[in-house]
């Protein structure tokens, strides 16, 4: 395996409890400076791979490489190199969150003047300033969520594993998280995140894997797993009635809606398919030619800039995520929420 570029290397990763297999078999690389995201429903083997990730865990077989050290023989140095914020917070309630990041600082031998500046630093980058003297347990859930993440950037490590560190959060709350970790991915830090919401992956990963019964069942950007499932479809804007009835009759699987002055038919998002139906309309006169023909001669009855709009709608990750576990990404959240 290389380690120079790749900050995580997994390779046949088996973990089972009690004979029953957690995680059955993955292999994933997680370049340098990038966000994985690693989605999959309850008991899906996220937290099993991340504690195994970050030495948590003894794993059964494989592979595993983190900062370019082995989990197995190497974990001071992989301990070292890492940071983990986890589904709860590790805050101390009862002490203040300057004091919370002092003891990480302390934890970590920055000597006082050192621990001084990152503490400051840190208070200042998670918007804890205001209320770095008061008590944790007065914070709110997104504020903990904040200095949880702080401390656990206390000792500078340059790849951190997020466990689903949005769960139970506001909206507004989760939307500042995710505009930490944008910053802290542009200061050249590597994310591994798990999660089940799907919008989080989106917004956050460059690269996705969806794990189903502790195996990953697919592996791409958010753009690549939209295209693994059908739904995608195109939505061609007529002018008129005529030019409907003209686009169905001519376009296969085309389904009109005359109310809307709509035509659509199913579509993988690609360039290529694009390029087709374009082509098809232009052959059947429907738009103007480029070189100023319009082509009105070639179909009688179909007037210039009858098709006036197209809109391509790809599948959206829930549809993969259904596709792909059988399952809807917002089981389970909904009930968190509510619980929280
Ligand atoms: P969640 O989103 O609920 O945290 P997950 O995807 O993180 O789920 P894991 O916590 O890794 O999934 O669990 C994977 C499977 O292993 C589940 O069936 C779970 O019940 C089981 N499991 C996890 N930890 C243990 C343990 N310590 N002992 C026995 N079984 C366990």
């Amino acid at each position: 395996m290389t380690t120079r570029t790749s900050a995580i290397e997994v390779a046949g990763l088996r973990k089972a409890y009690g004979g029953r297999e957690a995680v059955a078999g993955i292999d994933l690389t997680v370049p340098a400076g990038t966000v994985y995201a690693l989605l999959g429903p309850n008991g899906a083997g996220k937290t099993t791979t991340v504690r195994v990730l970050s030495t948590l865990l003894l794993a059964d077989a494989g592979e595993v490489r983190v900062a370019g050290y082995d989990v197995r023989r190497e974990a001071d140095q992989v301990r070292a190199s890492i940071g983990v914020t986890g589904q709860f917070s590790a805050v101390d309630e009862l002490l203040t969150g300057r004091e919370n990041l002092r003891l990480m600082a302390d934890l970590g031998h920055l000597g006082r003047r050192g621990a001084h500046a990152v503490v400051g630093r840190l208070l200042e980058r998670f918007g804890l300033v205001e209320v770095a003297d008061r008590r944790v347990a007065t914070y709110s859930g997104g504020m903990k969520r904040r200095l949880d993440l702080a401390m656990t950037l206390v000792p500078g490590p340059r790849l951190i594993f997020l466990d689903e560190p949005t769960t139970g959060l506001d909206p507004r709350s989760r939307r500042d998280l995710w505009g930490t970790v944008r910053e802290l991915v542009a200061d050249g830090v590597t994310v591994f995140l798990t999660t089940q919401y799907l919008e989080e992956a989106d917004q956050l990963a460059d690269r996705m894997g969806v794990l189903d019964g502790g195996r990953l069942v697919a592996e791409g950007t958010a753009a690549e797993l939209k295209r693994l499932v059908p739904g995608g479809r195109v939505e061609l804007q007529a002018a008129d009635e005529e030019t409907v009835s003209e686009l169905a009759r001519q376009l296969p699987q085309a389904i009109p809606n005359h109310g809307a002055l709509t035509v659509t038919l199913p579509h993988d998002g690609s360039l290529t398919a694009l390029r087709r139906l374009l082509d098809m309309i232009d052959g059947t006169g429907m738009t103007d030619g480029v070189d100023g023909s319009d082509g009105m001669d070639r179909i009688d009855g179909i007037k210039a800039r009858a098709v006036t709009g197209l809109a391509v709608h790809t599948p959206d990750l829930d549809d993969v995520f259904l596709a792909l576990t059988g399952r809807s990404a917002t089981d389970g959240r909904v009930s968190e929420e509510v619980s929280v």
